[in-house]
């Protein structure tokens, strides 16, 4: 292999596709983006057209190629990652959709959600596949797609078509419609894998009546899968890795112990732990996921979500016009030493993990008349900090394992006041990487490792490179009983809108 090779990241987003190519250091050497677009037909439905997403992902790839001073046969692999849970179906024969891409984030077939309820599977599906039934997860799109037009399911019976998620069907588009296939972690987010085994649970298919016909075959994260059509880039490419997006951060942040965990702050946080070579059993209603599969073996996942923590920055600029940029919160947090006393709970949308309670509203309590908007920022972002203290309290607890560093990337992990406050709220180190594209660097790793370009996985965790170390700098009584008068403020907002 030589030296100067480059891995070609692809990460279809939701809101955009993007093409990376990073050399054997993890440096990213070309980028390129394109938006692509949703429609909303009706209140909480999410579509995309999979052919956009396709040809988005195909002109990225294609513009970074043919950039001059990249010589394409520097490209050793080509890496998948991508939004996670969006449902395709496609005609085997044609390569055509044969309806939209439901989005991940479309409610449309919360029905079918309440039906495994009414039969009283919920329980099953849990411990089955680790995930708690919920509208996001593809099984249940792709009985919504099959119950709303039954000649799809005669014609998925008969084996004419092709369901997939986002990385299955850029990958068939990749191959020039040879290759029906899904990665781990991918097929781990449909609700149809049975999480010890790794293989689709007949019973879940049944119980879903989605024909077995349909399935792409489930392989590891990390090797070869096949060429790319030869008339795409001018010369064949082989696809060697994929991993869904959180999988993908997980692994770009080199978490390779068990325990190891990241944290995203986006528009919501996704923090991830790595619970090692068999599957977590939640107690507190985190999913139980893949991490990847390697010729080494399985790595399993504890996942939770904090629906509101960007977005709180967000409402503070949109909702009540107190800063104009959302970097603009960290000064004005910052101009005073601490909340004063004020507490914000941003259940804005109900709380997720580990409250769980939709009818949860957002709640600014501890008001003074001394109250300014400075405390209320400062509040916000310890409202990010301790949510996401929730959610790692109940993960240490879920995986038997205290939490002994926390990674951190996305957007609002810029911001070095609330990282401190992160540290501090858990206690331990919060380590911010230098490069936070960890989301298609994880992708680039695994393509890496499945071409051979890395020796393994010690060769990657070298490559992983600090910017900067937040210490928790408050004692252990300080942070205990902040973190109680958190709790209690919770409580004040829980059932709520009753
Ligand atoms: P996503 O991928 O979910 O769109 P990003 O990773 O781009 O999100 O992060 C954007 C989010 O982070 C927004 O919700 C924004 O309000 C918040 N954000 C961005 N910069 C900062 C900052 N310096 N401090 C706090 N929040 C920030």
């Amino acid at each position: 292999m030589r030296n100067d090779a480059l891995i070609l990241a692809l990460d279809q987003g939701t809101t955009s596709s993007r093409a990376i190519l990073f050399d054997r250091m993890g440096a990213a050497v070309r980028v390129a983006q394109r938006p692509v677009a949703a429609t909303y037909p009706q209140p909480g439905w999410v579509n995309q057209d999979p052919l956009e997403l396709w040809r988005a992902t195909r002109d990225c790839a294609r513009e970074v190629l043919a950039d001059d001073g990249v010589d394409p046969a520097r490209v050793a692999a080509i890496a998948i990652t991508n939004q996670r849970e969006t449902t395709i179906l496609w005609d085997r024969r044609t390569g055509e959709p044969v309806a939209p891409a439901i989005v991940w984030q479309s409610r449309q077939s919360a029905p079918v959600v309440a039906a495994i309820a009414a039969r009283g599977k919920t329980a099953e599906y849990q411990s089955r596949t680790g995930l708690v039934p919920d509208a996001y997860f593809s099984a249940t799109k792709i009985a919504w797609l099959l119950d709303h037009d039954p000649s799809l399911r005669a014609r998925s019976v008969a084996g004419e078509i092709c369901f997939g998620t986002v990385e299955s069907w850029l990958l068939w588009n990749l191959s020039g419609g040879t290759v029906h296939a899904t990665d781990a972690s991918n097929a781990s987010r449909t609700m149809l894998m049975d999480l010890a085994t790794r293989q689709w649970d007949a019973e879940l298919l049944a119980d879903m009546d989605i024909p077995a016909a349909m399935m792409p075959r489930i392989v590891g994260n990390a090797g070869v899968v096949c060429e790319t059509a030869p008339s795409l880039f001018g010369r064949p490419i082989p696809v060697a890795g994929m991993a869904g997006d959180q999988q993908s951060a997980l692994f770009g942040q080199a978490c390779f112990a068990p325990g190891d965990a990241k944290n995203t702050y986006g528009t919501g946080s996704f923090l991830l732990m790595n619970a090692g070579p068999a599957p977590a059993v939640s107690r507190h209603n985190l999913l139980s996921t893949m991490g990847w599969v390697l010729p080494s073996g399985p790595t399993y996942a504890l996942e939770g979500a904090v629906f509101v923590t960007g977005s709180a920055v967000q409402w503070l600029r949109d909702g009540l016009g107190i800063i104009d940029t959302a970097a603009a919160i960290e000064p004005l947090a910052a101009s005073v030493p601490d909340a004063a006393g004020v507490m914000f709970v941003p259940a804005l949308t109900g709380l997720g993990a580990p409250w769980w309670d939709p009818n949860a509203r957002g709640a600014i309590i501890g008001l003074t008349r001394g109250t300014t908007t400075a405390h209320i920022a400062r509040a916000t972002l310890d409202a990010i900090a301790h949510q996401c203290r929730d959610v790692v309290d109940a993960m240490g607890d879920d995986a038997g394992i205290p939490l002994s560093t926390l990674k951190v990337d996305g957007g609002a992990a810029a911001n070095n006041l609330l990282m401190q406050t992160q540290a501090d709220l858990l206690g331990v180190p919060v380590v911010r990487p230098a490069n936070i594209e960890t989301t298609a660097l994880g992708a680039a790793y695994l393509a890496a490792l499945g071409v051979g370009l890395y020796s393994g996985l010690d060769e990657i965790a070298a490559n992983w490179r600090i910017d900067r170390v937040f210490e928790p700098a408050i004692s252990s009584d300080e942070r205990d009983s902040r973190h109680a008068r958190w709790r209690k403020a919770v409580h004040r907002s829980l059932a709520w809108a009753e």
